[in-house]
């Protein structure tokens, strides 16, 4: 499970899309939310998009592995297709904020990467913002007085990632999935790999 969170505007969707875009063994997990849907998004593709009321329901019948509210709105992860995916050993990338970082960690520490990405400057971040132009002025200010408060998590992730220049932050973090998983204790093939290689005779 790797999770890639970030405040608004620091590049994470666009790493998280190049690396769904390259890596066929790595799936998305499609949140639901309450939020208004953007003009360039697909329900069902980008969220799942739900009224306050089915967002309800769902958290209530523990259709969710974690739910939170961020600049307003609430988000949550829906469960099944994540307990899919671990059962097929297959890997999941999640957008999530910290406070759904904070709660996977909680349930299944052993299975999560996480990655925190940060923008070069409050400046660059602001810019970003409003070169999105998907947003009113009014969401741009609450996203970027939030931004300061997601940041101050940056100590709870396992990686840490500036994104100066989008080429390199999306190496870095292509670079992060690579090694995680050459980890030993994730291959559990290795074992009969290993065996057999001892016993081949070579004469
Ligand atoms: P946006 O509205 O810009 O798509 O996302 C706003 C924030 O909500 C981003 O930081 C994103 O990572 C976070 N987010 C998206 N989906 C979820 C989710 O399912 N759970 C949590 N906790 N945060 C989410």
């Amino acid at each position: 499970m790797l999770v890639l969170s970030s405040p608004s505007g620091a590049g994470k969707s666009t790493i998280a899309r190049t690396l769904l875009e390259n890596d066929g063994g790595l799936e998305l997990s499609v949140s639901v939310t309450t939020r208004p849907r953007r003009g360039s998004e697909i329900d069902g593709v980008h969220y799942h998009f739900l009224s306050m009321r089915d967002f309800e329901r769902m958290r209530d019948t523990e259709a969710l592995l974690e739910a939170a509210e961020v600049h307003g709105n609430f988000y949550g992860t829906p469960r099944e297709p994540v307990e899919i995916a671990m059962d097929e050993g297959r890997d999941m990338l999640f957008d999530i904020d910290w406070q759904g970082a904070e709660q996977l960690k909680a349930t299944m520490p052993a299975d999560i990467v996480s990655i925190f990405i940060l923008p070069p400057s409050m400046t660059e971040l602001k810019s970003r913002l409003r070169r999105r132009a998907e947003d009113s002025d009014a969401t741009i200010q609450t996203r970027l007085e939030n931004a300061r408060s997601e940041i101050e998590h940056w100590r709870d992730y396992d990686y840490v990632v500036v994104n100066d220049d989008l080429d390199r932050a999306y190496a870095a973090v292509r670079a992060i999935v690579i090694a995680e998983r050459l980890k030993r204790d994730r291959r559990p093939g290795l074992f009969d790999f290993v065996s057999g290689l001892l016993a081949e005779r070579t004469e």
